[in-house]
């Protein structure tokens, strides 16, 4: 598991991880210590929280949105990263492609060919178990 905040970026501002700056996270999302405090003050101010519930693209220019395509396949790319890792950690406690695979609600072989290079940093047939 990479726990090391510089490889971390924010999946809300995407502001990049730095040393001494804390991110609150589950899931592979992660959201800065701004953005925390930032969405607390929302949460707590009932007419900013209305504003807040609005679809924000709304109020996007054209330039906004292309700006935040991105922002997004970064966070999808982080997500993704972390979905390996916790694979990677079940095949590490011994659970077999059978399980993980039951797991995604596919077969052994689906997730065989979706995690193994990455997991197992091979792609050797006779590793499915
Ligand atoms: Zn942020």
């Amino acid at each position: 598991m990479d726990n090391n905040v510089e490889r971390k970026m924010c999946s809300f501002c995407g502001v990049q991880g730095r040393q001494g700056l804390r991110f609150a996270g589950g899931l592979g999302a992660m959201m800065c210590e701004g953005c925390v405090a930032d969405y607390h003050r929302v949460f707590e101010t009932p007419a900013e929280a209305v504003e807040a519930a609005r679809p924000p693209w709304e109020a996007m220019s054209d330039a906004d949105i292309l700006g935040q395509l991105p922002r997004i396949e970064n966070t999808a790319r982080q997500v993704n990263e972390f979905l390996v890792e916790w694979v990677e950690l079940a095949r590490s406690r011994k659970l077999s492609w059978a399980e993980i695979g039951k797991a995604f609600g596919t077969s052994r072989q689906a997730a065989w060919e979706r995690f193994a290079q990455r997991v197992d940093g091979r792609n050797d047939r006779s590793e499915i178990a």
